[in-house]
C-alpha cells in the first residue's frame, strides 16, 4: 500500500473521528465568530450532552440574556455544526472551571501521557504527524485500539480486528492489503 493511500485513509479517519468525537471543539472554534467578542468574553462552553450545549457565564445576567436569545443563537450555531443542538443552557456554576483543566478535555497527547497504556480513549482526536507509511499505519493501529477495545488481535500486526475480517482473511483488512 502506498504512503497516498495510507494518508488517504488516515484523512477520511481523520474526518469521522472529527465529526463523532469532537462536537465540542468544533463548536469552540466557531463559537466566538457565532456569539461575537463580547459575549464569547463571558462565557465558555464546556460540554455537549444528549445535543445540549452547556455554558458557563461570568454572571448570572448574561446567563438569563443568552437563555432569552438562545433560539436565533442555535440558529447561528446550527449552521455551522454537522449535528444540530436541540438546545443550549446557560449557568454561572461553572464559570472558571476551565474546560481544559476538567476530566472531559484532556489536553495532554494521549501518547505523552505518563499514564498512557495505549488502550486508553481519549475525548480529543489528536492529529498523527504522518512521515512515512510505518508511522502513519502505528497511529492507525493505536486509533482503532483505542475505540475497538476488546476485539480479537489481527495475528500478524497485533491491532484489534473485527471477528469477520479474521475469519474471512485469518488476519486483518490492512494485513490483507498490505500483502496484495
Ligand atoms: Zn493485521
Amino acid at each position: 500500500m502506498s504512503l497516498k493511500s495510507v494518508n488517504d485513509i488516515l484523512g477520511v479517519l481523520e474526518k469521522q473521528a472529527q465529526w463523532q468525537e469532537q462536537p465540542l471543539q468544533r463548536l469552540l472554534k466557531c463559537w466566538a465568530e457565532v456569539v461575537g467578542t463580547v459575549v464569547a468574553a463571558h462565557t465558555q462552553p464546556l460540554s455537549i450532552q444528549r445535543d445540549v450545549l452547556w455554558v458557563a457565564t461570568s454572571s448570572a445576567a448574561w446567563a438569563q440574556n443568552l437563555t432569552f436569545g438562545r433560539s436565533q443563537l442555535l440558529l447561528k450555531l446550527n449552521e455551522k455544526l454537522p449535528t444540530p443542538l436541540l438546545d443550549i443552557r446557560f449557568s454561572t456554576a461553572s464559570w472558571q472551571h476551565s474546560p481544559v483543566t476538567s476530566k472531559q478535555q484532556e489536553t495532554v497527547l494521549p501518547s505523552e501521557h505518563p499514564s498512557y497504556l495505549g488502550d486508553q480513549v481519549s475525548h480529543r482526536h489528536v492529529t498523527p504527524d504522518v512521515k512515512d507509511a510505518n508511522t502513519a499505519f502505528e497511529h492507525w493501529a493505536k486509533t482503532m485500539q483505542a475505540r475497538s477495545h476488546g476485539l480479537p488481535l489481527c495475528p500478524q500486526c497485533q491491532s484489534p480486528t473485527p471477528p469477520g475480517e479474521l475469519q474471512r482473511w485469518g488476519v486483518c483488512s490492512l494485513c490483507v492489503a498490505k500483502q496484495l
